[in-house]
């Protein structure tokens, strides 16, 4: 399943403000070397302004996971620590080892894309999922959901970005 987010989003030109549908998750079962660009595609997080008219790729988190052919790898462009977290309960849910608590994460786009191409050439080689831990899921899911934290000392690009749902989309 992919995950999608809404995010309101300031446009760094104009200063005024819309909403976008971004991936958080990209699910890439049954993609290969060849065809995995067809489902990350290059304007993958791309926002355009309504306003404006500006476009550009949100500076987000973004994981692509092949779960047939057992990998995930991060696209971190700038430090995130939401994926220590998410990392933190895979690790509780997969296994320490497994490929989604060991998924690289890669701050250039390309490069992001240059790693997912190696895992599915067999090149790069991941750990598998060595449990699957129900009761990790059901810790998770009693959670209270945290407040975001608005705070004039956070990063720019925090600021720009604020979360106002969390949906999960299957594609
Ligand atoms: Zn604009």
């Amino acid at each position: 399943m992919s995950k999608i987010i809404d995010f309101q989003i300031e446009c760094p030109d104009c200063g005024r403000q819309y909403q976008a549908k971004v991936f958080r998750t990209l699910w890439g079962d049954g993609c290969t070397a060849d065809n995995f660009t067809s489902r990350l595609k290059e304007d993958t997080n791309m926002v355009t302004c309504p306003h404006c008219g500006h476009s550009f790729r949100l500076p987000l988190g973004l994981m692509y996971v092949d779960v047939k052919a057992g990998f995930a790898v991060w696209y971190e462009p700038q430090p995130d620590p939401n994926i220590d977290n998410e990392a933190r309960q895979y690790a509780a849910l997969f296994g320490a080892d497994s490929y989604y608590a060991k998924a690289p994460r890669v701050k250039d786009w390309n490069e992001f894309k240059r790693t997912i191409r190696r895992y599915y050439t067999g090149e790069l080689k991941a750990n598998p999922i060595t449990k699957f831990d129900f009761g990790s899921i059901k810790q998770q899911a009693s959670k209270p959901a945290t407040p975001q934290k608005k705070g004039g000392c956070l990063g720019v690009l925090i600021l720009l970005l604020v979360p106002l749902a969390i949906g999960i989309a299957l594609i």
